[in-house]
């Protein structure tokens, strides 16, 4: 269907999506046309320079101004968060505020964010100067909407590029909230939220004029757009899938782990992106570990704990990857089957003999699944972890110093967690690897991510005497 979008004039296809926790309708919203992003596209551009001229005094200022419009919006997007995720309200709200907290966070750091001053020759003065980029498309997910879009939305307008949001089309009405609530901060056309899908995506990744694309969501996609900037020359910085592993060394408290490992695999319904996906257990413990995991399993079953999966599609993809991978040998323990009723709701499920070329074992798995393998050394877990084509983070549960150093020096990840599967000071920056992505995509290196070092060199004039 076409509409004819109020702001625009143009004519956008319009994205309906319903409720995952029932089923029940949210509402439909327009997605913009390739002539409506070209359009805005120019806008942008236009509105570049002046931006670009804003002291960044000022400009940190105007974020601090949007952080705290979003807090006082807090509740409102939280449940527009979760009846259009299906993500429970506490978490919803906890991603709203991460996302008013980074926008702070860049509001101070942008100010400070500097060159370098260089050894040059005597009485010369050399330096480097960051210089904004121009028109960033900032392309996000879902699963958490709101602090994502923050993140790399701070981060490029406090840098002094103008940007172009394109949120996830299934969560369009938290897209446009947040525009709604954030754009009137900023000079006209300083930001700008396009709602659409992947067609509106791909028509903005194409746009010539789009200097940087910041995509964060699934590894497929991230090519795609790796690929489309290849023909502008647009930089790209890609947060892209996981397929964590969580080693369980010998020698750890049993029921300790499986908590770590459950925590791990059943947070927001496994629509992580560093869930952990491949659990490898030593032998010694692995009967007792298992046993644990299948405890807590159940206990999120029985207790109604989860959350349901984003849409029918994921839930669909998620029972496809396990079926297929139950028909080559793995044994499913706790969960697996679809529930009846409204909405895409899936078990918290655990699965054992997950072999190295399994689907469970080789893709991404976007739901809350618990896949086991039994591992006779630690050697081997590190091996079998390393054996991956995706490099974002994985986390190791041991007593042994020495196995904790090597993990942290061998797994080819961007991120190796110690004795917890979730945390991190804030501060960090992470970079991804394989098919994870490529570049920051948060924390204080962002901001280089969203400038260009320019070098100046000063030589001395000689004065006419
Ligand atoms: P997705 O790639 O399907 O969608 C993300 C965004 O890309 C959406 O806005 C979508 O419309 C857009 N898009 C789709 N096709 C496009 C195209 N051809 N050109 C331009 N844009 C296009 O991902 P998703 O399913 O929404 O999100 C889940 C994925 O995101 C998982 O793989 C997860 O691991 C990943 N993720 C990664 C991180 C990270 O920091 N590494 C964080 C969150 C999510």
């Amino acid at each position: 269907m076409t509409v004819t979008d109020a702001r625009t004039g143009l004519d956008d296809e319009l994205i309906t999506i319903s409720d995952p926790r029932t089923g029940e309708p949210v509402g439909s919203l327009p997605a913009a046309s390739a002539t409506a992003v070209a359009d805005a596209c120019r806008r942008s551009e236009a509105a570049f320079p002046g931006w670009a001229r804003v002291a960044p005094s000022e400009r940190g200022a105007a974020l601090a101004e949007a952080a705290t419009v979003l807090e006082k919006h807090a509740d409102e997007l939280a449940a527009l968060t979760q009846r259009e995720t299906g993500k429970p309200y506490d978490d919803a709200r906890g991603g709203v505020l991460a996302g008013v907290g980074t926008l702070r966070q860049y509001a101070e750091l942008g100010p400070l964010h500097q060159g370098e001053r260089l050894a040059g020759a005597v009485g010369a003065v050399d330096y480097s100067v960051p210089e904004p980029r121009g028109v960033v498309a900032v392309i996000t997910p879902w699963n958490d909407p709101v602090a994502i879009a923050c993140g790399l939305v701070g981060a490029a307008l406090v840098t002094g590029n103008t940007v172009l949001h394109k949120p996830s089309e299934r969560c369009p009405h938290v897209g446009e909230r947040l525009g709604e609530l954030l754009e009137p901060v900023f000079p006209a056309d300083v930001l700008r939220t396009l709602t659409g899908g992947g067609e509106t995506g791909a028509a903005l990744v194409s746009q010539p004029h789009v200097a940087m694309i910041a995509h964060v969501g699934s590894t497929a996609t991230g090519e795609r757009i790796s690929r489309a900037a290849a023909l502008t020359g647009a930089h790209v910085i890609r947060e892209n899938g996981g397929n964590d592993a969580l080693i369980v060394d010998a020698g750890v408290d049993a029921a300790w782990a499986a908590s770590q490992a459950a925590l791990g695999s059943f947070a927001n319904s496994g629509q992580i992106c560093t869930s952990v996906e491949r659990i490898f257990v030593h032998d010694d413990i692995a009967d007792a570990f298992i046993a644990a995991l299948c405890a807590e399993a159940r206990e999120r079953n029985d207790g109604g704990e989860l959350g349901p999966l984003v849409d029918e599609r994921m839930r669909r993809e998620v029972h496809e990857q396990l079926t297929a991978s139950v028909a080559e040998g793995a044994r499913v323990l706790v969960g697996g089957e679809i529930p009846s009723g409204p909405g895409s709701a899936y078990p918290a499920t655990v699965v054992v003999d997950c072999a190295a070329d399994l689907p469970l074992f080789g893709e991404e798995t976007f739901g809350p699944i618990a896949a086991v393998q039994r591992v006779a050394s630690f050697e081997d877990a590190l091996a079998a972890a390393s054996a991956d084509r995706y490099g974002l983070a994985a986390t190791v549960l041991t007593d042994s110093l020495a196995h904790a150093e090597r993990a942290a020096a061998e797994l080819p990840v961007g991120t190796v967690k110690v004795n917890a599967v979730f945390g991190g000071a804030p501060g960090g920056s992470a970079e991804p690897r394989g098919a994870s992505g490529t570049g920051f995509g948060y924390g204080p290196r962002l901001l280089d991510e969203m400038t260009r070092l320019k070098v100046v060199h000063m030589g001395r004039a000689e004065v006419a005497s």
